[in-house]
Parts: structure tokens; sequence; C-alpha cells
């Protein structure tokens, strides 16, 4: 069991990451995906102070550097889903799962565009992790929409043990398939199903009748993560000491709301860490 699970490979978890380091805590960074970290997009920085005219690129390397030469190993798993399980967290990311006793969230700001019929059949045959949920769909057809390349490695292993796998990437490059994945580039209207279940998938050109549909995104909503987590104008609900509406979750940088700036994500990562630190130790957070 570990002391706490960061989410996010953005300066809030790093700067959450340093702190719970040299409070000496036993932590995991699930960073995801790089390259949706909203920092690799900047051009130039120079709003954040020790660092003039630096690129988003270059200043994510410079704390990544610092992170790693404190021994802090940040790992390139996802986090799909976390489970309150009253005294401890269980985060599933993909084909592993780990247990903390606290959870920092700093996913960054990534406001989804749901899909028409996606809310309603979330749970009931559409999911965000086909590695995870795919192999109940053994011998039935399915559906892949991906915004990146991570869907292809899904479709590929899906086409092994599902009756039909389409794959509809909303991405440019052209997805590298095996032959049993079927390619189509359409964009998708909606998800239907009979109330209780997904049974169709309509395209703009096709209908598809399938029995599961697996979304694929760059960022899973966050309000997905964790149930019972409270929401303000899109962003995590937060108190001074970043602490959210569940007990042992906090929520840092990007994801706890406006200004989305540099400077204020390292500032909450640090706070969020210490207020973690202080939960963990039975303190209280007043
Ligand atoms: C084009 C552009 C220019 C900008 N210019 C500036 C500037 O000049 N100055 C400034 O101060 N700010 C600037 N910003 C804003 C700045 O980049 C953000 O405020 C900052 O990166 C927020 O940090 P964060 O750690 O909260 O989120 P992010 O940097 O977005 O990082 C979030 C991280 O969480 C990871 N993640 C998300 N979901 C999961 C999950 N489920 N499991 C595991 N990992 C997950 C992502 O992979 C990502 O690594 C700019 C942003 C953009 C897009």
């Amino acid at each position: 069991m570990l002391d706490v699970i960061v989410i996010g490979g953005g300066p809030a978890a790093l700067s959450a990451a340093l702190n719970l380091k040299i409070r000496n805590k036993s932590f995991l960074v699930l960073g995801g995906n790089e390259k949706v970290t909203g920092l690799m997009k900047a051009p130039q920085v120079d709003n954040y102070l020790g660092f003039k005219e630096i690129s988003g690129k270059d200043l994510l390397e410079s704390f990544k550097r610092h992170a790693e030469g404190m021994g802090i190993e940040i790992n390139q798993g996802k986090a799909y889903n976390i489970l309150d399980m009253g005294d401890y967290f269980a985060v599933n990311a993909g084909s592993e799962y780990y247990d903390a006793r606290s959870i920092i969230l700093a996913t960054g700001h990534g406001k989804a565009n749901y899909l028409k019929g996606e809310r309603e059949y979330l749970g009931k045959g559409i999911g965000y992790c086909a590695t995870c949920d795919g192999p109940l769909y053994k011998g039935k057809p399915i559906a892949i929409i991906s915004e990146n390349e991570e869907g292809e490695e899904e479709a590929n292993f899906l086409s092994e043990i599902c009756a039909a796998v389409y794959y509809l990437p909303a991405y440019a490059a052209q997805p590298k398939l095996k032959e049993g994945v079927k390619l189509l580039r359409e964009r998708v209207l909606s998800i239907e199903g009979d109330g209780s279940k997904v049974n169709k998938l309509v395209a703009e050109q096709s209908e598809l009748q399938v029995n599961a549909v697996f979304i694929i995104r760059n960022v899973i909503p966050v309000s997905q993560l964790i149930e019972g987590l409270e929401m303000e104008e899109g962003s995590i609900r937060v108190n001074r000491s970043m602490g959210t509406s569940i007990p042992g979750v906090f929520a840092c940088g990007d994801c706890a709301g406006k200004p989305y700036q540099i400077a204020k994500a390292v500032g909450e990562g640090s706070v969020a860490a210490l207020s973690a630190v202080k939960y963990l130790d039975g303190k209280s957070l007043e």
C-alpha cells in the first residue's frame, strides 16, 4: 500500500511528487501520455520565474530532470478509474491496479466533448479502457473511437478475441492495424442502445451493430475518474488546502481551475502534497 498516487505528468504533478519525496512518503506518479501535457504545446514561456524565453518543452524537460535527479520515477501509465475503498483508494491503470491511502489529481485541463449517447451508456457498453473491459465482449462485435495512436494497440489486441473490431480514428496519421480490424474514417454521430445496453454506433455513412464502444481520449474527463467528485464550472472544486469533496483526494493545477498557468500549477502541486502529508499523518488540514 502506497501513501499517495499522483495522477498526471505535468508541472502540478511533478511539483507534488517532489514535495512528497522530500517528505519521505511512498508514492507513484502515473504520468500518462507526455504529448498531451499542456506545457508541451507552449512555444515560449516568459512568465515563469527563473526561466526567461524558454519553450514549454524545455521547461518540462527541466522539471523532469529535477524530479528524476531526486530519484522520482514517472510511470507512463494512465489512470482509468479510481475506486474509493473507504480507508484507501484503488487505481485502475489498465492491466495494473495500485492501492494508496491518498490521491493527488493533476490531470490538466481536459474538457471532453461527449458524444451523443455517451453519458447514457457509460458502463453499459461504453468504456474508456478497451484492454480492461474488452475481454467481456469475447466473440462480439465492438468499435473503438480513438483520439490518438494508443487505440491501435487496443484494436489489434481485441481483433484476436472479438467477432469484429471497427476502428474510427479521430486523428490524421495512418493507423497501423492488423488485418482483422476494419478502419472507418467517418465522424461518429451517436451511440445508441435499448436503454440498458449499447447495440449500435451511428457514423456519417455507416450504422454498425456493436455490443460495445471504447472511446480512447487524450484525457479522460476527471469527473469520470472517481465517483462523488464535486465540480464547479468544469473544474474540480477545491479548498485552500487543495482538498476536494472526497477526503484523502487532493487536486492541483489546471484541473482545479483558472488561471491556467505554470506558476499556479507548481504552487498548487506543492500545497496538495503538503496537505496529503498532513492527511496521512492524521493532522487537521485547517
Ligand atoms: C499553447 C499553450 C501555451 C501556454 N503558454 C503558457 C505560458 O506561456 N505560461 C504559462 O504559465 N502557462 C502557459 N500555458 C498553460 C500551462 O501549460 C498549464 O497551465 C500547465 O501546463 C498546467 O499544468 P498541469 O500539470 O495542471 O497540467 P498539464 O501540463 O496539462 O499536465 C496534465 C498531465 O496529466 C496527464 N493525465 C491526464 N489524465 C491522466 C490520467 N487519467 N492518467 C494519467 N495521467 C493523466 C497528462 O498526460 C498530462 O501529462 C500554455 C498552455 C498551452 C496549451
